[in-house]
């Protein structure tokens, strides 16, 4: 079974559902051609697809481009349904950062079809995840850096202020729609300049000075 990991502690939380916000950066949804929607996109990716820092993303061979989509990822502490705002803010008990990895030509094609996203987004090893920092031990800034480079060069910069629906407001939102439970995780979506990468990139990924994380594609 797969764990959301704790900073500085021994503390594991068995991961349940991971669940993910599309296009909630204005810049990336319209880098995709998609409209900036009224209500989070959500899709979910299995547990099993989770690696850690230090990790192998496996280049799947049923697509040929393979996107780095660099997000905040928030660790559910409590059982919550239909949350209230309050309810929502508390249900948040760490942060981290983790890459979303995508096989766009794939999910272009899913998408022509209106098929879902599964082959395109929950492959094994597309869900990387940092060690996670706790609320208590950390307070985020709604001006924290989210960043990811390739190969040491730069290619996703943004800060959490550009996000269209912040942490609380998708912990409400999904609440109505499915309950949380303690271990669940929520990849918010990613800021422009997603791109493609090869075998043998390295990737780096990191939120301020609380959570990164280093892998490679093979
Ligand atoms: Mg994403």
């Amino acid at each position: 079974m797969k764990t959301a990991r704790i900073k500085n502690s021994i503390e594991e939380f068995p991961i349940g559902k991971i669940v993910c916000v599309g296009r909630n950066y204005s810049e990336h949804a319209k880098e995709l051609g998609n409209e900036v929607p009224e209500k989070p996109v959500l899709f979910l990716k299995p547990a099993s697809a989770v690696i850690y820092s230090g990790g192998e993303i496996i280049h799947p061979d049923y697509g040929n481009e393979l996107h780095h989509e660099v997000e905040l990822v928030l660790l559910i502490g409590d059982s919550i349904k239909n949350a209230d705002k309050a309810q929502a803010e508390k249900a948040i008990i760490g942060y981290g950062v983790g890459l979303d990895m995508t096989l766009r030509d794939v999910q272009n094609e899913l998408k022509k079809k209106g098929n879902p996203w599964t082959l395109a987004k929950c492959f094994d090893t597309s869900a990387v995840i940092s060690d996670f920092i706790l609320k208590k031990d950390y307070q985020l800034k709604p001006d924290e850096k989210l960043e990811l480079k390739v190969n040491g060069t730069v290619k996703q910069s943004d800060t959490l202020k550009s996000m269209i629906f912040n942490p609380t407001e998708i912990v409400e939102y999904i609440s109505s729609v499915m309950k949380f439970e303690k271990g669940d995780l929520i990849f918010t979506g990613t800021p422009a300049g997603v791109n493609k990468v090869n075998r043998g990139d390295k990737l780096e990924a990191k939120l301020g000075e609380v959570a990164e994380l280093i892998c490679k594609v093979i």
